[in-house]
């Protein structure tokens, strides 16, 4: 199928270079003689928008031929890091060894034993420490391919090119770091709070995802999650439930685990079908979640195809997480709701500090490494392991905050992350969690007043650009109130999280 598809692309590939070497006042004449071109507007409407930056056919042949040699930075990251780095292995508390790897790094940090989450990170991030040099030549190369093609398709800078291709304002890249950085406050109180539940003199960068309150888990069977998932989702009305109710009757998802099924959890559409869904079902509050979140992303490719036509649907990944995450802040509210023992709400709150942490926060300071290194490039000051380094620990020590120790070894994290080779990428999940966390708390407090404009924008596919379409779920983008916003619920949630601490000390 997929030797197929290429194969129609290339057939269609005319279709670009004649739409853009056409007078737009010929255009405006071909929609008036035959309105049904209109059902093609949006599609050619998005080729245009971009005409001041594509190039002659020569040129852009050329650009083609130079894309395979530009994955290169990305490809011997993928190599470096998959294949030829070796991890060693490390002591736990108890003397065991335990082999380390990427794969097994968070996971190994998420431990309750604090001796082993210090002998893995001091292990771990030696061992990128000892090809620095390395990585810093493949980060460099990577961002030098995006100045290439920013310069050779006119744009200013590396930044304005990815925004400008996904059609959002610069301003909301501007508005989230500026909102993040106004109420850093609330993440440094955050940081202070992980301290005194972990009970550590010191906080430290292997404390970071340790758990702060103990496991609250009593199992959840499919049929009681399914009651959950159609409990929590009733605010957005009836038509959504009973659509939530169909997926569920008619098999629409593949639950269990079962051998040789790829791991983890998606979500699929079939234009003129539905959408399908995979989990990998383990009877945890967990999948819960899971299931909610993809059944977040089915309920907007439903809508979307049920509303528009083919070429209409396909939603852009700026807001493709919207519809996830605002059904588990939905869920979350719904379980913070009903939940009295003061364990089960604990470990609730925690869910959603760890959600704003790794979300909200984490991507923003990505995002800002990415920023700043680009401009750097673009002054000609040089990306090499030092300045690398420098500019990553001191980002880190903003967004911690006095009450962590910024542990040299923490200046190699930038090394590992594979997010730094997708070109601008971070900041969309910083945003949709933000717009999501702000939609949730509307519906909530306004009922249909805010679900129905919300169902609207599940309905609109693709048919205006990201940040528009957000507002007409209320979310402005292109503003920092949202952000501001969704970091105040943060806020609260530490604030409880304190008062639970304090009980709990007493
Ligand atoms: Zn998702």
């Amino acid at each position: 199928m997929q030797t197929f598809a290429v194969q129609i692309d290339e057939m269609l590939s005319f279709f670009e270079a004649e739409i853009l070497d056409m007078d737009p006042s010929e255009l405006a004449r071909y929609y008036d003689a035959l309105p049904e071109l209109r059902k093609y507007e949006v599609t050619i409407r998005e080729i245009v928008r971009l005409r001041e930056h594509s190039l002659s056919k020569e040129l852009e042949k050329l650009l083609a031929s130079a894309g395979e040699m530009a994955q290169t930075p990305s490809n011997g990251f993928g190599m470096l890091s998959n294949a030829d780095l070796r991890f060693p292995s490390v002591r736990d508390g108890e003397g065991k060894e335990v082999q380390l790897s990427n794969g097994r790094f968070v996971p190994v940090q998420m431990s309750g034993d604090r001796i082993l989450r210090k002998n893995a990170f001091e292990a771990f991030y030696g061992r990128y420490s000892e090809f620095k040099n390395t990585w810093a030549a493949l980060y460099d190369g990577q961002v030098k391919q995006q100045i290439f093609y920013a310069k050779a398709r006119k744009y200013p800078s590396t930044f304005a090119a990815a925004v400008t291709k996904n059609n959002v304002d610069p301003a909301v890249c501007d508005n989230l770091i500026e909102s993040v950085h106004r109420n850093m406050d609330k993440m440094h109180r955050y940081v202070r709070l992980r301290r005194r539940m972990l009970g550590v003199e010191e906080l430290h960068m292997y404390d970071v995802y340790a758990p702060m309150v103990s496991d609250y888990d009593a199992g959840v069977t499919y049929e009681e999650a399914q009651e959950m998932v159609l409990a929590a989702l009733r605010p957005l009305g009836e038509d959504y439930i009973e659509v939530v109710r169909e997926a569920f009757r008619e098999r629409w998802i593949d639950v269990p685990e079962n051998e040789g099924k790829r791991s983890g959890a998606y979500s699929t559409g079939v234009y003129g079908v539905h959408p399908y869904m995979l989990l990998n079902w383990n009877g945890t509050l967990n999948d819960v979640f899971t299931l909610i979140h993809e059944m977040g992303h089915s309920m907007h490719t439903w809508y979307s195809s049920k509303n528009q036509t083919f070429l209409n649907s396909h939603y852009k990944i700026f807001v493709a997480e919207v519809a996830s995450t605002t059904n588990e802040i939905l869920l979350l509210e719904y379980l913070l709701g009903k939940a009295e023992d003061r364990k089960e709400r604990a470990y609730l709150i925690n869910h959603y500090l760890e959600s704003f942490k790794g979300t909200l926060f984490r991507q923003t300071m990505f995002e800002e490494f990415e920023r700043k290194t680009n401009e750097m490039a673009e002054k000609g000051i040089p990306l090499t392991a030092d300045t690398l380094c420098e500019t990553y620990i001191g980002l880190n020590r903003e967004y911690f905050g006095e009450d962590m120790v910024s542990d040299p070894l923490i200046a190699y994290e930038w090394c590992r992350i594979p997010h730094f080779y997708y070109n601008f990428y971070v900041y969309q999940y910083a945003t949709s969690f933000a717009a999501s966390v702000a939609i949730a708390h509307r519906i909530l407090s306004e009922g249909d007043r805010a679900a129905a404009p919300y169902l609207k924008f599940l309905k609109s596919g693709c048919t205006d650009d990201p940040v528009s379409l957000l507002k007409i779920a209320g979310v402005d983008l292109s503003t920092g109130r949202p952000v501001d916003e969704a970091i105040a619920v943060f806020g609260e949630a530490v604030s409880e999280m304190e008062k639970l601490a304090e009980m709990e000390e007493q």
